[in-house]
């Protein structure tokens, strides 16, 4: 039975996604250089895979994480008491996602993974669910190290989810944000330029703005990036088997083939 205050979400959640899919199109940031409707489907057909794994695996899992924590009061939220225990249980989440992302672009293993996301030609709205559907395995003991260590409780944990969700979506969307909104948005969040500086195909600037919700992270850590201008930005991997992989088979099965050599300042040498 579906609740008055999770139908009340589900509407808004919905309105949100919607209003931002027709913004992303109506104030576009760069231009697509793919047709948008099978770049989206094939997106979203793997995001579906993506879902169904997390509804199996690391939504249950994870929700036996935080009821521990909340009924054990440990982890980082466990021992500081009050509003500044949640600020932190939210804050440890959000720096642990941090920490993985640099992970998946610096470890081989991960980067198969990871890479499906990155092949993707162009960004929008989409690309924050193109992941492949065994790095939600993958990324699983990591997920329950994040809930287990910040301390968050059910509650603590649905906040970061929605807030992390709504996060991915607007990062990746194509929206291009009225002028110098996105200089002092970034000084907080990840933003839709901010994060198309990450997908670049250069190694230099792929290297730079791992945050995926708080941006102090990058600015913390040095890894803050805010240039070049979007027009000099080619998005997706520079590897030979960039173009193939960007067809839904071919993404499936990336990760357990050899792994090509990248073409030109790529995120690792030719011989990792
Ligand atoms: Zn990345």
């Amino acid at each position: 039975m579906i609740t008055r205050r999770e139908l009340t979400l589900g509407l808004f959640g919905a309105a949100a996604i919607g209003g931002l899919f027709l913004a992303e199109r109506l104030r576009p940031l760069r231009r697509q250089s793919r047709p948008v409707v099978p770049r989206m489907a094939r997106n979203v057909a793997l995001g579906a895979l993506c879902q169904a794994m997390i509804a199996a695996y690391e939504t249950p899992l994870t929700d036996a994480v935080a009821e521990r924590n909340r009924k054990r009061s440990r982890g980082i939220e466990g021992v500081i008491p009050g509003p500044a225990g949640r600020l932190a249980g939210f804050l440890a989440m959000d720096y642990g996602f941090y920490l993985w992302h640099v992970a998946t672009h610096k470890l081989p293993f991960l980067w198969r993974f990871h890479r499906v996301h990155h092949v993707d030609a162009d960004m929008d709205m989409s690309t924050a669910v193109r992941f492949h559907f065994i790095d939600m395995l993958v990324s699983l003991p990591w997920r329950l190290v994040q809930v287990r260590v910040s301390g968050v409780g059910p509650q603590g944990l649905g906040i970061w989810r929605a807030f992390f969700f709504g996060s991915i979506l607007f990062h990746h969307s194509n929206l291009r944000l009225p002028k110098g909104w996105d200089r002092r948005f970034a000084a907080i969040l990840t933003t839709p330029r901010m994060h198309g500086i990450h997908h670049s195909q250069r190694r230099r600037e792929m290297n730079s703005n791992w945050s995926s919700g708080i941006a102090l992270w990058d600015h913390l850590h040095g890894t803050f990036r805010d240039s070049p201008p979007r027009s000099a930005i080619t998005i997706g991997v520079d590897d030979a088997a960039a173009q193939r992989d960007i067809a839904l088979g071919a993404a499936l099965e990336a990760p357990f083939r050899a792994q090509p050599a990248r073409q030109s300042g790529g995120a690792f040498h030719s011989h990792q």
